[in-house]
């Protein structure tokens, strides 16, 4: 391991990060093997198909298919110097993460591992403490397992869905933690990235303003904790905007103007400070609740965690609150939810916020039509459960509605025409819970964080 050079990757889970993740690293110069235990999924990937929205990942993917391919199969383990796992972790009924997919994917490549050098790299979020645990299964299922050479690197992933490719490939840092020679041998895998000495790929130029990523080596438990803690505090901070905008709603202060100000002090920056409808997806909730559920395995109380939480989830039932408050009883009204996925640019529905509006109106009684932009199709197999009709375009969703929620801020959304749009509304009440109009309208709007008569739409009426 310490003087030669990767240069076959196995990638272990081929959802939005194991794709992100053999994207680049087929781009950057490396022989990639992806591997699912999903067949429909490895089967569309074979046919050149990309079985998630992700901008600019199809693109990526079509244009490296002789170093990548696509299988089932563990095989490709033996022959691979670096074997990423990327699994999923969702979280338990407690909030604990569920390491089952970790756990099989360690023991189902552990027989397949050779007697060279091989490092197993952990993208997956997880407990603190499970690069070792990972390292034990090896140990048990290996017959070939050397220590020495079999080593775990915990490489948290840093990507945010909707944006991925330019995150992956222009990283603000790089976090490897565990053994100092096969972390040397993980940054030698990633030295053209590292360097930045690819060639950007068409679509996701190198931003003007970049030079190369902060390369952080660590232990493999402060690696580990290192995802959760950066998750959590990017989990509070739009907590705590949120937390502000419910009291300016109240004395008359704007939360946008606050944001602004506030967000100009170099110590606490702008980002992450918008009020709405709070975070959703599959990993601000989960990675809160995990870091919660290991402070409780160690006795240790994490209130500020629990009250970035608790805030969160007040968010969604607020945007009802203020529907109730123009409509008062919401049985029989028809109100309309644009946006279904947990943010703009993805479909991922995960702990998206829309799931649980679309699931209260209903049971109050209100009939409820739905659009996402991307999201739809998936909504129709995931959200299967839910009562709502899915409109064909935003447009028609409005047509006749009592109400409109914007649930998410995708960007066709904020260019509507909404002027005219509210005129095909049976009532012109628009509860903005994302806070992307910017226009007074001939509508009520409600927004998050700022007093509705401050936003004064009605003045236009
Ligand atoms: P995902 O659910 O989209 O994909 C996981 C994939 O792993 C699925 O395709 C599943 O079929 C496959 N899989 C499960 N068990 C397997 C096994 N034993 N062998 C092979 N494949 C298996 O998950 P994701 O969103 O890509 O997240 C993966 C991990 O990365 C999670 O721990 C998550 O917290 C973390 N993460 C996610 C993001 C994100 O934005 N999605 C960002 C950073 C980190």
């Amino acid at each position: 391991m310490k003087n030669s050079f990767p240069q076959r990757v196995a990638v272990i889970g081929t959802g939005y990060v194991g794709l992100g993740t053999a994207g680049l690293l087929a781009h950057i110069g490396y022989q990639v093997t992806g591997i699912d235990i999903d067949p429909a999924k490895i089967a569309q990937l074979q046919r050149g198909e990309v079985p998630i929205h992700e901008p600019g990942l199809e693109g990526l993917l079509a244009g490296q298919e002789e170093r990548l391919t696509w299988t089932t199969s563990y095989e490709a383990i033996t022959e691979a110097d670096v074997i990423f796992i990327c699994v999923g972790t969702p979280p338990g009924p407690d909030g604990t993460p569920n390491l089952n997919y970790v756990t099989s994917a360690a023991a189902s490549l552990a027989p397949f591992l050779n007697g060279h050098a091989q490092i197993i790299v952990n993208k997956s979020t997880v407990p603190i403490g499970t690069g070792d645990y990972v390292q034990r299964l090896l140990e048990d299922h290996s017959p070939n397992f050397d220590e020495t050479r079999h080593r775990v690197v915990s490489n948290p992933e840093f990507l945010r869905e909707g944006t991925a490719l330019s995150d992956s490939l222009y990283p603000d840092r790089l976090v490897m933690g565990g053994h100092p020679d096969a972390v040397d041998y993980l940054a030698r895998l990633y030295a053209p990235l590292i360097e930045q000495t690819f060639v950007p790929p068409a679509g996701t130029p190198r931003p003007d303003s970049y030079t190369r990523p902060a390369v952080v080596r660590t232990t493999l438990q402060s690696a580990e904790m290192i995802k959760y803690a950066a998750n959590a505090f990017l989990a509070l901070k739009i907590s705590f905007a949120n937390e502000i905008g419910g009291l300016c709603e109240r004395v008359g202060a704007d939360i946008q103007e606050v944001s602004t100000g506030i967000g100009f002090d170099g110590r606490i920056g702008h980002r992450f400070l918008q009020a709405g409808l709070g975070w959703g997806g599959s990993c601000f909730g989960k990675d809160t609740q995990g870091l919660i559920s290991a402070g409780r395995e160690h006795s240790y109380a994490m209130p500020i965690l629990q009250a970035a939480i608790d805030v969160n989830y007040r968010q969604r039932q607020l945007v009802i609150d203020k529907l109730i408050r123009h409509l008062k009883s919401l049985k029989g009204k028809r109100i309309t939810v644009l946006g279904m996925a947990f943010k703009p640019n993805t479909d991922d529905l995960r702990d998206a916020p829309a799931h649980d509006l679309i699931a209260r109106l209903t049971q109050l009684g209100a009939v409820v039509t739905a659009h996402d932009p991307v999201a739809m199709p998936r909504a129709s197999r995931e959200w299967a459960h839910l009562t709502y009709t899915a409109a064909a375009d935003a447009a028609t969703a409005l047509v006749r509605a009592d109400a409109v929620i914007i649930a998410t801020e995708w960007d066709e959304y904020v260019q509507l025409n909404w002027s005219e749009l509210v005129g095909t509304m049976r009532r012109p009440l628009i509860i903005d819970a994302r806070n992307i109009l910017r226009d007074a309208l001939p509508a009520q709007v409600e927004q998050i964080g700022r007093e509705a008569a401050h936003y004064q739409p009605e003045q236009v009426l």
